[in-house]
């Protein structure tokens, strides 16, 4: 379906010049421009889930350098081509530096800081004359033959358009547009899998901003003659909205939303003067009728009836191929961990050994310590006092993002997952860490690139065969029921070969055969040589399938040994099983 709408806008942009119209040529180059610049954006809009509204400041450099180069304001007059690429160049710098209040700030101070820095360069603009003419502006680039001409320039910008749209969707395609998206929507679950949100943003940063410098390089050379006025935040806006119009974390959508904002000023021309007002209506109208953009009316897949008598039914065999290149089996040690909430210890000086191919149940009342217990491990949380070491390696405490790649992977005592992704594409960004292709790579789809993904999905169809929901790779995340979701984190997490698996309530909303499949499974990975720390309220699920128990009572350790001594021992029957 998507395909089609491909073919009819090529087809639409290939007829365009037979028509003559030079007029339609301005139009046509006006949008394909815009297209450049938003495609990069909506890797940061779109997928990431960044609200950069500021970019027309990224557009205005570019214009500015290539027009600034092209003229020979500063230095010798340089080719326009090469102008334009310095333009990519000054994109691509100012695009980080714009972006890094991201890795700190959160939505609304970042969409503030992006506002601020459009601010600033258009100050600039004006008040530095003898370079950029201040208000009275400069020349833009003019191009040579045969760009020279409206059509040239035409061609010339779509074909810019079409390579950016290749390039986005070979991104939305690789482990790089997952992990994104990950971000976005399940940060805590992109972290335990190996995500580091810095990395990633710093990539689209940079190709974002080359994006955008690039366009305003071709827009200066549209324009032949660029003052500040030209910049304006309506500009920014409509960028921004055209993502919005089209719906995240798609390509088409910004495409068509890019194409109808352009077009919307020339069909409706009176509404020129009300095209601020325009765009407010049209992000109001997305905001409460149609929260998915153009791109959640035209998925009809995610729709499609799912099978309402369905099983999870795991299978065992896959495990193997899947965990057989696990590495070196190690315990889990911690010593003397302490972690107090203000006056609250919330665990006060637990000890705790995990062996390889155990499953050790970590049980108790509400409220003792045991989620907190694997946020420790895990590096959410800095305990005050204490050592954790996996084998020899100690593990240094509150570093989430480099668990992963330790052979630590966790599951959520609520799931984290992608509701817009495929069960398929879920499990893949526990793979992330197995690619080995560089963002440029997967940007130009390199063999490299495409040997990862065939890898990656390879490896999360074994995973989800191994935990009974391969018959659901296609089916969107937020239709499956919760049981499935608390196996689908179980098979993101077999993909990163764990050596140690933490579960944080698997059976929770489970029905009785559910966790008889479960307990089998998790009973199947732990000999596999994985380490498996279970917490866990159902007592039948922890006496049948662990080797050891640790039962933890006001961040304390009020017992340990084996199910049948557990089972036996007074104070936890009276504190825990009593009831
Ligand atoms: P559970 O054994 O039910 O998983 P938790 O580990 O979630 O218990 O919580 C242990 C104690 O620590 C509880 O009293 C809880 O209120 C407290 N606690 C957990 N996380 C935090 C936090 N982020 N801030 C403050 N208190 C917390
Ligand atoms: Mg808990």
């Amino acid at each position: 379906m998507t395909a089609w709408f491909y073919v009819a806008i090529l087809g639409v942009l290939l007829l365009l010049p037979l028509t003559g119209n030079e007029y339609r040529a301005l139009i046509g180059t006006r949008a394909a421009i815009y297209w450049v610049l938003i495609a990069g954006l909506n890797l940061i809009v779109g997928f990431a889930g960044q609200l950069a509204i500021g970019y027309v400041a990224l557009f205005a450099l570019g214009a500015y350098t290539a027009s600034i180069l092209a003229a020979g304001n500063v230095i010798p007059e340089v080719h326009p081509a090469l102008a334009l690429i310095a333009a990519m160049g000054v994109g691509a710098i100012f695009g980080l530096v714009v972006g890094l209040p991201a890795l700190r700030l959160r939505t609304f101070y970042f969409a503030m800081s992006t506002l601020g820095f459009a601010t600033i360069v258009t100050q600039v603009a004006l008040g530095w004359q003898d370079v950029t003419g201040g208000g009275i502006g400069l020349s833009g680039p003019s191009l040579r033959p045969p760009f020279d001409t409206p059509w040239g320039l035409y061609w010339l910008s779509v074909g810019l358009a079409i390579a950016f749209t290749i390039m986005t969707a070979n991104v939305a395609q690789s482990r790089f547009g997952r992990a994104l998206i990950a971000t976005r929507d399940a940060e805590v679950a992109a972290e335990a899998c190996g995500i580091s949100k810095p990395k990633v943003l710093v990539s689209v940063f940079l190709f974002a901003g080359a994006a955008a410098g690039l366009a305003g390089g071709l827009f200066a050379s549209l324009q032949t003659y660029i003052t500040p006025d030209a910049f304006t935040f309506d500009l920014s806006l409509l960028f921004f909205i055209a993502i919005l119009i089209g719906g995240r974390g798609s390509i088409l959508g910004p495409l068509l939303g890019t194409i109808l904002l352009t077009l919307l000023p020339e069909v409706a021309a009176p509404l020129a003067a009300w095209s601020t007002f325009v765009y407010a209506g049209l992000l109001l109208l997305i905001v409460l009728a149609m929260p998915g953009g153009i791109a959640a009316l035209l998925d009809r897949e995610s729709r499609k009836a799912l099978p309402s008598e369905r099983a999870i039914l795991p299978q065992h065999q896959a495990l193997q191929a899947l965990l057989s290149t696990a590495r070196k089996k190690q315990r889990l040690q911690l010593s003397g961990i302490l972690l107090a909430f203000g006056g609250l210890k919330a665990i006060d000086g637990l000890d705790l050994v995990v062996e390889p191919g155990e499953v050790h149940g970590l049980i108790g009342p509400n409220g003792s310590g045991k989620t907190t217990t694997l946020n420790v491990i895990s590096g959410y949380y800095k305990p005050q006092r204490g050592t954790m070491a996996l084998g020899e390696m100690a593990l240094a405490a509150g570093r989430p993002v480099g668990r992963a790649a330790d052979g630590i992977c966790r599951t959520f005592q609520t799931p984290r997952v992608i509701g817009e992704e495929t069960v398929l594409e879920n499990v893949m960004v526990g793979g992330t860490l197995a690619g080995q292709a560089s963002f440029v790579e997967a940007l130009l789809s390199l063999p490299r690139a495409r040997a990862d993904e065939r890898r990656i999905k390879a490896m999360a169809m074994q995973a989800l065969t191994a935990v009974g929901l391969d018959n659901l790779a296609g089916i969107r995340a937020d239709r499956l029921q919760h049981s499935e979701l608390r196996f689908l984190e179980i098979a993101r997490a077999l993909m990163l070969h764990p050596r140690l698996l933490l579960l944080d309530e698997p059976a929770a909303g489970l029905s009785v055969q559910e966790i008889k499949r479960l307990g089998a499974l998790i009973k199947a990975i732990s000999r596999e040589g994985v380490a498996v720390l279970l917490v866990e309220h159902h007592a039948d699920l922890i006496f049948d399938i662990c080797d050891r128990v640790t039962v933890l009572n006001l961040g304390r350790i009020l017992a340990y040994g084996t199910p049948s001594e557990i089972r036996a021992h007074k104070e936890v029957v009276s504190v825990y099983l009593g009831a």
